[in-house]
């Protein structure tokens, strides 16, 4: 094997990545592989062999004599975000452009609907072409009538039914097992408040647009789903990024594609309609739900991007083409200088990214104002990852580069004075 120039960092990173291929290689002998996936929907293949095994790429080459199995099972998840869920696009555009493979998709909400596209065989522009028929306008019709007739006694603003045959439409399949990858859809029962996996075996039966309208049906927006008397809202409500079903699944390398990013150091103005405060509630609720989602979930085996989205409202009419440009970047970005990924991604287009990257994203800086800290120590017990510490006086910050940080912001939300600011998120 060549070694390395200690001055070039491409080369270096790729001499890394075949070493650890070689360990992986290694490692892969001892290892039953093809039995440890869990069957697909709970149904044997007719041969006796399990269909996700089957479709497992071979390994990939990268020269040499280096072989790189790649890991076994790779899961797509796309969380929820409204409208800025178009830049999931993106987010597949990157994958796509750089090779990587996904076997199996999860989403929530907005990356329901996404995600339900690109497994029933659509390509990032296949979906960008739907993106562009959809306008908020054509499916967020006024359910004007039956408010002046039952006025609170009815169930949400606008009729869901438009957006469900608009789903129907892009979406025909009857059943989650005619989608070429394995789906999932979470969405919450307001019986029960069991959070519900569609596409699971014991799921309740239902075509798959209605299981991802019902994945992505905000309360108060459109009307739940009903569903044998049980009644189903956005999953988002509850956990908007399934990283929790992705790790059930066997993921051994698993692409989250979040959307709950906010920049708290910039105020969003306050609108006195009802709309703007909802909204704006579901949104924070959100992210602090999943502060706790990503301290539990993104561990080493997730590679967590975040589009530069949180700008845009969950119902604003955005540029759908810049919102995809913003979901790209970002992928490329993390993927291409990931440990966990850069070493997969085809050699050329990481050399052609790499002239863009000014620092690796496989870590999130620390930044303590002094002058704002007033030594309260809630960063320290907050962060999942021990990148603060408790002191009554100096810096509390332990890790200038936290490689560990699950990118929850869980620190500068909650900073009581904002002295803490996250960069190369
Ligand atoms: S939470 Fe903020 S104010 Fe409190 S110790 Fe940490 S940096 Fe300082």
């Amino acid at each position: 094997m060549p070694t390395p120039s200690q001055t070039d960092p491409l080369e270096t990173a790729l001499h890394t990545a075949e070493r650890r291929s070689a360990d992986a290689v290694a490692r892969a002998r001892d290892e039953p592989a093809a039995d440890l996936q869990p069957p697909r929907n709970g149904t044997p293949a007719p041969n006796g062999t399990d269909p996700n095994t089957a479709r497992v790429p071979q390994p990939r080459t990268l020269g040499g004599d280096g072989v790189v199995p790649g890991p076994r099972k790779v899961v797509l998840v796309l969380g929820g975000g409204g409208m800025r869920g178009w830049s999931h696009i993106g987010v597949i555009r990157a994958i796509e452009r750089l090779g990587l493979r996904v076997d199996e998709v999860v989403g929530t909400s907005m990356g329901a609907v996404i995600g339900g596209l690109y497994a029933g065989g659509l390509d990032s522009f296949g979906i960008e072409e739907v993106a562009e028929e959809f306008s908020v306008k054509d499916y967020f019709k006024l359910n004007l009538l039956k408010f002046l007739v039952k006025g609170y006694r009815h169930a949400s603003v606008y009729k869901g039914s438009a957006f469900r045959d608009a789903l129907a439409r892009f979406m025909p399949q009857q059943s989650f097992a005619e989608l070429e990858k394995p789906f999932f859809c979470n969405a919450l029962s307001l019986t029960s408040g069991v959070m519900q996996y569609f596409g699971l075996p014991d799921a309740p039966k239902t075509a798959v647009a209605d299981a991802i309208y019902a994945s992505s049906t905000l309360p108060g927006v459109f009307e739940p789903l009903e569903i044998d008397g049980d009644f189903f809202v956005d999953g988002g409500m509850a956990e908007c990024l399934s990283l929790k079903l992705a790790h059930a699944r066997g993921g051994d390398l698993i692409l989250a594609s979040d959307l709950s990013i906010k920049d708290h150091h910039a105020a969003t103005p306050y609108r006195a309609t009802l709309p703007h405060i909802l909204f704006q509630t579901y949104d924070l609720m959100g992210v602090a739900l999943n502060e706790h989602n990503l301290h539990r979930y993104a561990d080493d085996k997730v590679v967590l991007m975040r589009p530069k989205v949180g700008h845009i409202g969950v119902l604003d009419s955005p540029d759908v083409s810049e919102l995809i440009r913003l979901g790209e970047r970002e992928a490329l970005e993390m993927l291409t200088t990931h440990s966990l990924t850069r070493y997969l991604c085809d050699p050329d287009t990481v050399v052609e990214v790499d002239r863009t990257i000014r620092r690796p994203r496989d870590y999130v800086q620390l930044d303590v104002d002094p002058g704002a800290c007033i030594h309260c120590g809630i960063c320290a017990v907050t962060c999942a990852t021990n990148g603060f510490a408790e002191v009554k006086l100096g810096s509390v910050v332990r890790k200038l580069h936290n490689y560990e940080c699950t990118r929850d912001m869980a620190c500068e939300r909650s900073c009581p004075t904002r002295a803490i600011r996250l960069h190369n998120l």
